[in-house]
């Protein structure tokens, strides 16, 4: 990796001059391009940037394939740049948005995320595009040096140091927004490099709300469905981090993402049930110190505070009441009822293409519970089953990973015979 050290905060430019611009004395909006804008991130982001027209607009939006939800974005914030990935439902934005007189431009397929990653006039990109289909647009502004606001975890998971180190190169800023993330984020001293030693760092402490099945009998778990699946306690999001949630895969991709972020060792990385979702990650330091981020689970708290960093705004959440919350729990993770943890400090302890290949057979196994092809079970068992079956590889560029994560969803589909998809 040379001798250089990698910092989010220094290499990534966080500390340098270009932070000034995100003091109160920006004269003119920062522009932001939304990558998944059709989406629950997307959405939240778009809210938050709603109330404060005198500091963000949006310039440019992509999505997969709803471009109804599109057009009405487009009329709304009136950005120069849709894309939308499918052809057809592109062609049907750009068909409604002329009908409707709007000066946005619309493009399509993998170009058109390109465009919007590296919008010229965006200083600020939000990356939440769900999967692995994000790494390419992400690593595309990254290389840009623009203000990342980071989501899309799976794009970390499998581009992973290679990843860190493009954003080092381009001098990106990158801005965790994984409520997790963006909590130790916050917990962290303000020059915090990836290092954790020099900063006095323990251990990074991760809460998991245990999603909905924390308490359903573990015999039962091979009988429920999507919808039980998707119906988390605490936070409303798209489908495949509700059924990540609920196996938690989830919090096993987040540890990995932490390991990413703040250059922690996975052994000084630790997972705690919380039920409540109120406190949203801890820092323990070497004296003894934890601190930790409290609020609402409402997504548009981390998403404005990147987006404003290193002021504060308003994100539209309710002010938070400690004393009518009332009692908050925390419980060690019961391993067996929640197996894809250990199996995601298992790949980061391999290395790279074990990151990668477990999140692509987890993106499969995912898509096909959800179209109701396996049992919730099942997906426990393929991840298990890849990762047991592979073969170390040497991953040196995002091309590699991407070969490398398209061999593996091969593999998966062929383990779970669906066929080619
Ligand atoms: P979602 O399913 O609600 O939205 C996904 C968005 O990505 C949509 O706009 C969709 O059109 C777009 N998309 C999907 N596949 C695409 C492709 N191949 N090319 C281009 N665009 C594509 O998902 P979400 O819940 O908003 O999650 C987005 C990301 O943020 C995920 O990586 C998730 O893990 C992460 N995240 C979500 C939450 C949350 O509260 N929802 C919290 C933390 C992290
Ligand atoms: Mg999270």
């Amino acid at each position: 990796m040379g001798g250089r050290r990698l910092s989010m905060f220094e290499a990534t430019g966080m500390n340098g001059s270009r932070m000034e611009q995100a003091g109160s004395t920006l004269s003119r909006p920062r522009t932001v391009a939304v990558l998944g804008a059709t989406g629950s991130v997307g959405g939240s982001t778009l809210d938050v940037i709603a109330r404060h027209p005198d500091r963000f607009r949006v310039g440019a939006v992509a999505a997969r394939s709803n471009w109804q939800k599109l057009r009405d974005i487009c009329v709304r914030f009136q950005p120069e740049l849709a894309a939308v990935l499918e052809e057809d439902a592109a062609l049907r934005l750009d068909r409604a948005l002329r009908a409707s007189a709007s000066r946005t431009e619309v493009m399509s397929g993998p170009a058109g995320l390109a465009a919007v990653a590296t919008f010229a006039d965006a200083d600020t990109v939000l990356a939440a595009i769900v999967g692995a289909a994000g790494l390419h647009p992400t690593t595309a502004a990254a290389r840009m040096g623009r203000r990342i606001l980071l989501a899309n975890k799976e794009a970390l998971v499998v581009g992973g140091e290679i990843f860190m180190a493009a954003a080092a190169a381009g001098n990106a800023t990158l801005l965790p927004i994984d409520s997790e993330h963006n909590a130790i984020f916050q917990c962290l001293p303000p020059r915090y490099a990836r290092n954790p030693r020099d900063f006095g760092v323990r251990r990074l402490v991760l809460t998991a709300s245990g999603g909905p099945f924390r308490n359903r009998a573990v015999a039962d778990l091979g009988s429920v469905t999507p919808e039980e699946a998707c119906n988390h306690p605490n936070w409303v999001m798209g489908p495949k981090i509700s059924v990540d949630s609920a196996t938690m895969m989830n919090k096993g991709l987040e540890v990995i993402e932490a390991q990413r972020l703040f250059g922690v060792p996975d052994g000084a990385i630790d997972v705690i049930v919380h039920p409540q979702s109120i406190v949203h990650s801890l820092v323990e330091y070497v004296d003894g110190s934890v601190l930790a981020q409290l609020g609402h689970p409402d997504m548009r708290t981390p998403i404005a505070q990147a987006l404003a960093y290193p002021d504060r705004i308003d994100a539209g959440v309710p002010p938070f009441d400690l004393a009518a919350r009332g009692a908050l729990q925390f419980e060690t993770l019961d391993h067996e009822r929640f197996p894809c943890v250990r199996l995601a400090y298992d790949a980061l302890r391999s290395g790279d293409y074990a990151t990668v290949a477990l999140n692509a057979a987890n993106e499969v196994a995912v898509a096909a519970f959800l179209e109701r092809r396996i049992a919730f079970t099942d997906i426990a068992r393929t991840l298990s089953a890849v990762l047991d079956a592979l073969s170390p590889v040497a991953l040196s560029s995002i091309e590699d990973a991407m070969q490398c994560d398209e061999r593996t969803r091969r593999e998966t589909r062929a383990i779970l015979r669906l066929g080619a998809g």
